[in-house]
């Protein structure tokens, strides 16, 4: 991809956000799909609970409700099924499951290019957010390791700070109001496509990641401004990018 596109990218955000232009001082990253390689791990733990409990949610459908909070997945599963929402009891049972399934499985790896990625927008000095739609503590306390000095407590959003969750713009304009920048000092890092609806309704432009098995188009649909087909492609890229976005 030539840096001609991602000028292109720009100007299109530009014309349709109506910001006067990008001026790049803070990275909002999602977690799951992004910075670690858990998906394939959350899609089986989803299906195999609500299997379960009677639910059916098959593997790929999982990964396209990425980014839901475990409520939100659930309710539509069960709405489809009994056209009403789950008792929050049961709610509160099967994601505790889902948990613990999660947990089952051998601890996910960072996604291949993540690091370098993190490490570059760092010494670019801007400032690192995680907005993640996640609850999954076992996950959340593994950030601080696999990524030290990164993600400040203070510069995180998670499923516990939350009302509505992705695709809502929430998450990302509470990831904006922690990094103290407007929508157009920032971009999000996203892999799937409710989460690239939620960084595209906060205003921000948004850079797809297509690390599992979706056709990317779906995040070209979600309103992704531009898309890549991994983060290793994005991190080898990252130069041309923040030439153009950070004004
Ligand atoms: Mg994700």
């Amino acid at each position: 991809m030539q840096e001609i596109l991602f000028e292109e990218a720009v100007a299109r955000y530009l014309s349709q956000s109506h910001h006067p232009d990008v001026r790049l001082r803070a990275v909002l990253f999602d977690m799951d799909g992004v910075l670690f390689n858990s998906m394939p791990y959350h899609a089986d733990a989803w299906h195999t609970v609500m299997e379960r409990h009677g639910l059916h949610l098959s593997r790929e459908e999982a990964f396209l409700h990425e980014g839901r909070t475990g409520a939100a997945t659930i309710n539509i599963v069960y709405r489809r099924q009994y056209g009403r929402d789950a008792d929050p009891e049961l709610v509160k049972q099967i994601y505790a499951e889902k948990s613990a399934e999660f947990a089952r499985h051998p601890e996910p790896e960072r996604m291949k290019g993540a690091p370098e990625l993190i490490q570059k927008v760092k010494e670019c000095g801007l400032i690192p957010v995680l907005v993640t739609g996640s609850g999954q503590t076992t996950l959340l306390d593994r950030l601080a390791h696999s990524y030290p000095d990164t993600f400040d407590r203070a510069h995180m959003v998670t499923a516990f700070d939350v009302k509505y969750g992705k695709p809502n713009p929430e998450p990302y304009l509470m990831g904006l109001a922690k990094a103290g920048v407007t929508a157009r000092e920032a971009l999000v890092v996203e892999n799937a496509p409710i989460g690239v609806q939620a960084g595209v309704a906060a205003g921000i432009f948004t850079v797809a990641v297509n690390t599992g098995p979706l056709d990317g188009q779906v995040l070209l649909d979600a309103g992704a401004n531009l898309l890549f087909p991994s983060m290793q492609a994005f991190s080898d890229r990252w130069e041309q990018v923040y030439r153009v976005l950070k004004g």
